[in-house]
């Protein structure tokens, strides 16, 4: 069995060409200037639907984390036990990803990575030194 992957759409597909490309792109809105992640048509805050794409720096703190001990499919048991983590990104957004290189806390500064999950690149984060 396979790790899925992503199945990219209209509203998403700008974020997973920016992740081929090593590039975290996030969405910000041009009527209020908040930054949202995941991507979507109109804007979570204001509903606006004029949105610009940025690309952020990658960095970002743990806001929360847990470790998997049985993943969501067999094709994750080889990982097992792993940690996801909750992270707000430096830019102001959060977004949930796989821990790799070491275990976090709450507070553990991190940054991006790129992994490649058949044709997709996936971000995950490791711990910043
Ligand atoms: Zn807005």
């Amino acid at each position: 069995m396979e790790k899925p992957v992503p199945r990219p759409n209209a509203d998403s597909a700008p974020f997973w060409e920016g992740c081929a490309a090593h590039e975290f792109r996030f969405q910000r809105c041009n009527s209020c200037g908040k930054p949202q992640f995941y991507s979507r048509a109109v804007c979570a805050h204001c509903q606006a639907t004029d949105l610009s794409w940025e690309v952020a720096a990658g960095e970002g703190t743990v806001h929360s984390v847990t470790t998997v001990h049985r993943g969501p499919s067999v094709a994750f048991k080889e990982d097992s036990p792993y940690q996801v983590a909750l992270v707000d990104m430096d830019e102001g957004f959060r977004f949930m990803a796989n821990v790799r290189g070491g275990e976090a806390e709450i507070g553990t500064p991190v940054r991006v990575i790129y992994e490649k999950r058949g044709d997709q690149t996936i971000p995950q984060v490791e711990i910043r030194g």
